[in-house]
């Protein structure tokens, strides 16, 4: 979590760290309104492929109808009709739309993963089964559990 980020200016409640996110979180939950936050930082609402408003919306200001028809549009599932590679340009504006969303404590530590097509989705899958098959033939083995627990390394000896 950012710290270090907001000082007094005058008699206002200033975000002014380097570290800030810039999320804007500070000033939203102030009761008294005491905190100001420049804006949007534009390194994070800047994107390749398309172009984004520079500002926050506003509460109670959304288009409510607009909000529902895209939640109702969604559709989550794995069976995808192509193959085609999606641009690298796009995954990188998704996780930059993805980042600015709140996190536990506000803490944003995202770690994302960009498999750009079909074949490095199962590439890691396989990587990641065949990983698991090892530890399970090695858990298998008590001595070897046992030795382990020994030096230290107790998490296979359940
Ligand atoms: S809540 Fe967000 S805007 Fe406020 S200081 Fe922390 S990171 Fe910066």
């Amino acid at each position: 979590m950012p710290s270090d980020t907001i000082t007094m200016k005058g008699k206002k409640a200033t975000v002014t760290g380097t570290e800030s996110l810039n999320c804007g979180h500070c000033a939203a939950v102030c009761p008294a309104a005491a905190v100001q936050v420049a804006g949007l930082n534009p390194a994070l609402s800047t994107f390749k492929t398309f172009q984004a408003r520079d500002a926050w919306l506003p509460h109670g200001q959304g288009n409510i109808q607009d909000l529902v028809q895209i939640m109702q549009s969604r559709r989550s599932c794995r069976n995808f009709h192509t193959e085609k590679p999606v641009p690298k340009d796009i995954l990188e504006d998704l996780v930059k739309i993805g980042v600015s969303a709140p996190s536990g404590s506000n803490c944003q530590q995202w770690t994302f993963t960009l498999l750009p097509h079909r074949n490095a989705v199962l590439e890691l899958a396989k990587l990641v089964g065949g990983f698991f098959e090892k530890l399970n033939r090695t858990a298998e083995k008590t001595w070897l559990r046992k030795g382990l627990k020994l030096v230290g390394k107790p998490e296979l000896d359940i």
